[in-house]
């Protein structure tokens, strides 16, 4: 059981709740669990429109994280976690869930063997770049692969 669990996940519903259900598994009952979902920049379609100025681009981002953000709420709502334990970013997954469980107290950081298929199995999986250079241990929890569609 440990007392400080970071838990990794993406927006698919299925996927995200088992992840979840690990995570919870092995908290202790005095335990804290924080959830972190990244938004990655390339969510946000609008980067090659010379066209967008500066602020709308900050309108965009700020956006895409408000809608990942009521997102990660609706996914963790069947388990009653503080508002205050759901940290919504943008940025590169792994660099962020890194430095997230650097500023945290963390013991354990949970994610999932996969999220989607296609394209980004093949530019790596978010899951093995988590493992790389992680600051504490990684708890990968095998996913059925009917989940991440
Ligand atoms: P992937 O390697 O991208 O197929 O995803 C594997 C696992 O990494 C998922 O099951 C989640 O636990 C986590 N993960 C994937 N994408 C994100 C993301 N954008 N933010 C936080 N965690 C993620």
């Amino acid at each position: 059981m440990f007392k400080n669990v970071v838990v990794a996940i993406d927006l698919l519903l299925e996927p995200a709740r088992l992840v979840l259900e690990k995570a919870l598994s092995i908290l202790a009952t005095d335990g804290r669990l924080r959830v972190i979902h990244v938004v990655e920049p390339q969510y946000v379609q609008y980067s090659f429109d010379p066209t967008f100025t500066g602020s709308l681009t900050h309108d965009l981002e700020e956006n895409a994280v408000e809608t990942a953000r009521n997102r990660v709420a609706e996914i963790c709502e069947p388990y009653e976690i503080a508002d205050e334990d759901l940290c919504v970013v943008m940025g590169r997954p792994a660099e962020e869930i890194h430095e997230f469980a650097k500023t945290v107290s963390t013991d354990v950081i949970v994610i999932g063997s996969h999220s989607q298929v296609g394209w980004r199995r093949l530019l790596g999986s978010t899951a093995n770049a988590v493992l790389h250079g992680a600051p504490v241990d990684v708890i990968v929890t095998r996913l059925p692969a009917e989940s991440a569609s």
